[in-house]
């Protein structure tokens, strides 16, 4: 099975009341950024450059719960900024766990070892470090040396101490296949849970860092032939989708940003407004006026957060078949 049981499971369940309660286009994930401060300072990082004035703010605790409350989404994404700086986090995860989510906490992995005794391990929390290469290519990245060898070092602590820990690695146009398998091979020898692989794609500016789509399907069509190796927790369909052998429209409702600034739309990435209620959101939003071929910065975009619910609601029966 390619997708972890009890993550395959909370969709499901989520997917299927839903359907028989007449409820459309229920987002499967929420992205709560409870903060924008970070340990690090990425040259690349929007999030710590956009939100200058919001870096020593916290979204209160009954505000992130209010937030799962409001979206119903069965997969909570703690991400920020760097959520393990957040001074409740440990209480705010227990509490999501409570309401029965799957709860993934995304990091750069440096604070893990400083914290993870306030964790228990649970088959329904994840955690999910960011990592862009391997070794010295990571460490460019993140513009400090050291980053890669703490993040290796804090996801053997987890794995011995037997937690779920996935990895998430975004691809840019001057990704090497080479590093990218190096790190693959490390991460597969520390029995890692689940791997994404996330093409970057240029929604502000046509920026040289980006991917464009023809880009990213030569990326993937290239590393294609080893993917079966790795526990990559894509659905077949959505690789399919990157490999450019069947197209996918956007769902961008798939996906809901509950951030510092309210409910951001129409996507994670493209945030044109800032709505006071999840349901402002969803009744303000032009969701037909969104996607590649409707707004041009969505046109080179191919990311898993909307895409991968397209793969369900267009191909739900071969999306079950090709899981197992
Ligand atoms: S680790 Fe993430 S949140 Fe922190 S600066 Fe880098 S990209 Fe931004
Ligand atoms: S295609 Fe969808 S997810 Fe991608 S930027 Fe556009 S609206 Fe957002």
């Amino acid at each position: 099975m390619k997708v972890p049981v009890y993550l395959f499971y909370s969709i499901l369940k989520s997917n299927i009341k839903d359907f028989f309660g007449g409820r459309k286009n229920n987002p499967n994930i929420l992205m709560l950024e409870p903060l924008y401060k970070c340990n690090l300072s990425c040259p690349g990082c929007g999030k710590i450059k956009e939100n200058k004035e919001l870096l020593n703010e916290y979204l209160p605790l009954e505000d992130c719960i209010q937030a799962v409350v409001d979206s119903n989404a069965p997969i909570v994404s703690i991400c920020g900024g760097e959520p393990l700086i957040y001074p409740q986090i440990a209480e705010l995860v227990q509490e999501i766990l409570s309401m029965k989510r799957y709860v993934i906490l995304c990091t750069n992995g440096v604070y893990i070892p400083n914290i993870i005794d306030k964790f228990s391990p649970n088959k329904y929390f994840t955690w999910n470090v960011h990592l862009d290469g391997f070794e010295s290519e990571h460490d460019k990245w993140v513009a400090q040396k050291g980053v890669f060898n703490d993040a290796i070092k804090a996801i053997s602590l987890a794995k011995s101490l037997g937690y779920n820990v996935f990895t998430n690695t975004t691809i840019y146009h001057n990704t090497n296949i080479d590093n990218l398998i190096q790190l693959m091979d490390l991460l597969n020898n520390i029995k890692i849970d689940g791997m994404t692989l996330t093409p970057s794609f240029p929604y502000k500016s046509g920026g040289s860092l980006f991917l464009t789509k023809e880009k990213s399907i030569n990326f993937f069509q290239k590393l294609e032939k080893v993917l079966s190796k790795y526990p990559i927790i894509h659905s077949p369909i959505y690789k399919s989708f990157l490999t450019g052998n069947i197209n996918l429209e956007c769902n961008a409702q798939n996906h809901v940003t509950r951030n510092l600034k309210g409910w951001q739309g129409p996507c994670y990435w493209l945030a044109d407004h800032n709505y006071e209620s999840y349901n402002d959101l969803n009744l303000k939003t032009d969701w037909n006026s969104i996607g590649p071929g409707k707004d041009p910065r969505c046109q080179e975009c191919m990311t898993h957060l909307c895409f991968e619910k397209s793969s369900i609601v267009q191909n739900g029966f071969m999306y079950l078949k090709g899981l197992f």
